[in-house]
């Protein structure tokens, strides 16, 4: 054992800028020192004091199949064996690149890079430099990444820090990016090169896309010759195999991706038609690389994780997040907390309070209300451990089962028992 979580955090604030490499982390809005992980199997994390916690956080998201499933362990392990990177072309980078293809109704062609930032920032520079023009629309509480343009308004990594902006970002940077409320249509013109949207918003606890909001983004995109982006870093791969496009059958221009497709690994990608990726470096003007760009390693991980989502595991991913939406929502309301657990089939959040927010002024009404940390640290105290943060979704995997999920729900009842009394 490596020292207390305690011990281990002072150090780490010693050396490492808020102690962590990414701020949530930290567990600033939550207050309390964060527990380090030492190790992860199926839907636990133990921590350095060998405390057990059945684990939503699922590096938020990239644990579809849970911490350290055998198949993807195996895979990583063959990997490194032949060399983890080389700076040439792979047949791991065209396997992973025909599966996403094969499973992305619209989408002809992708590349791969090593974050979900990568991606979305790659695809604005794609869109502009395909349209020829400089702004792009994204909406309130929608989080794409850490890139300057994207930041405006992102949702939960600058909303848990309490920031309205971000210093260090231009006026220049963001003279081109215009923020619009979730859920809502917004009026565009040409001089909009694309419009971004998690069509799930996933960012801002789980906000669903309002009947007819993607339906009308393609509508008035297409109107002003503007391209569409879906930022499926997290519905990608979740919601169901084909993503965002497969379940509500809506199709963009330009698709992002992340989390899933790394399989725990550092992984995104972007990708559309041939004709629009053709205007990407070494064909066309629009430059992008990465010298670890379809890492072997990577890749392989990516491969494995697709593979083992059939059918059957979103069919029991959506199960899961069914029985946990119920079973919490009965456990919170059975001891006087009025809460809302939106889902979109296997995505699922948690707000305390009402009503449903159906964009980011109401999630943040939500989230600001005090009651998340309470009940965030009376779960981790009996072993259930959420995101430390009230923007995140819940992040269940193929490894919560029946039983886990009955345990988290009767730890939960437990929970909210004693922050009721508590408030009392
Ligand atoms: C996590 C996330 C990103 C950024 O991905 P990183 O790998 O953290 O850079 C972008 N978009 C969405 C929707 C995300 O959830």
């Amino acid at each position: 054992m490596s020292g207390s979580n305690a011990s281990l955090f002072e150090r780490a604030l010693r050396v490492i800028p808020g102690g962590v490499n990414s701020p949530v982390r930290a567990f600033g809005s939550v207050g309390g020192t964060p527990y380090f992980v030492e190790r992860g199997e199926g839907p636990y994390v133990w921590d350095a004091e060998g405390r057990r916690y059945i684990d939503y956080v699922q590096s938020y998201g990239p644990g579809i199949l849970g911490h350290a499933h055998p198949v993807i362990v195996e895979a990583v392990a063959c990997a490194a064996g032949d060399g983890t990177s080389f700076g040439a072309p792979t047949e791991a980078e065209v396997i992973l690149a025909e599966m996403v293809v094969d499973r992305i109704t619209g989408l002809d062609s992708v590349r791969f890079v090593s974050s979900g930032t990568e991606a979305t920032m790659s695809a604005i520079r794609l869109a502009r430099g395909a349209t020829g023009r400089s702004r792009i629309v994204k909406f309130a509480g929608c989080y794409h990444g850490h890139s300057d343009a994207l930041l405006a308004a992102g949702g939960s990594g600058v909303a848990n820090q309490g920031l309205t902006g971000c210093d260090g970002v231009t006026d220049g940077a963001v003279a081109d990016t215009v923020v619009a409320p979730y859920n809502v249509v917004p009026e565009l013109d040409d001089t909009v090169a694309a419009v971004i949207v998690e069509p799930v918003a996933a960012n801002m606890g789980l906000v669903a896309p309002a009947p007819g909001f993607l339906e009308g983004l393609r509508t008035a995109c297409d109107a002003v010759g503007a391209l569409l982006i879906f930022d499926e870093v997290i519905t990608g791969f979740r919601l169901a195999r084909g993503g965002a496009t497969d379940f509500f059958g809506v199709m963009p221009d330009l698709w992002c991706f992340g989390k899933v497709i790394g399989g725990g690994l550092p992984v995104g990608a972007f990708g559309g038609g041939t004709d629009l990726m053709s205007n990407l470096a070494p064909i066309g003007g629009v430059y992008q690389a990465g010298t670890l760009s379809g890492n072997p390693l990577a890749m392989a991980a990516g491969r494995a994780t697709l593979e083992l989502l059939d059918d059957d595991a979103y069919r029991r991913l959506t199960s899961t997040a069914e029985s946990l939406a119920g079973g919490l929502t009965e456990a919170f309301t059975a001891a006087g907390l009025t809460c809302v657990l939106p889902r979109v089939g296997s995505l699922l959040g948690v707000f305390f309070g009402q009503p449903r927010p159906v964009d980011f002024d109401e999630a943040q009404l939500l989230a600001e209300n005090g009651l998340y940390p309470r009940i965030f640290h009376a779960l981790l105290e009996r072993g259930v451990a959420l995101a430390p943060g009230a923007y995140e979704a819940l992040f269940p995997s193929i490894a919560h089962d029946e039983a886990v999920v009955d345990e988290t729900v009767s730890i939960a009842a437990d929970a909210a028992a004693a922050v009721a009394s508590d408030l009392l």
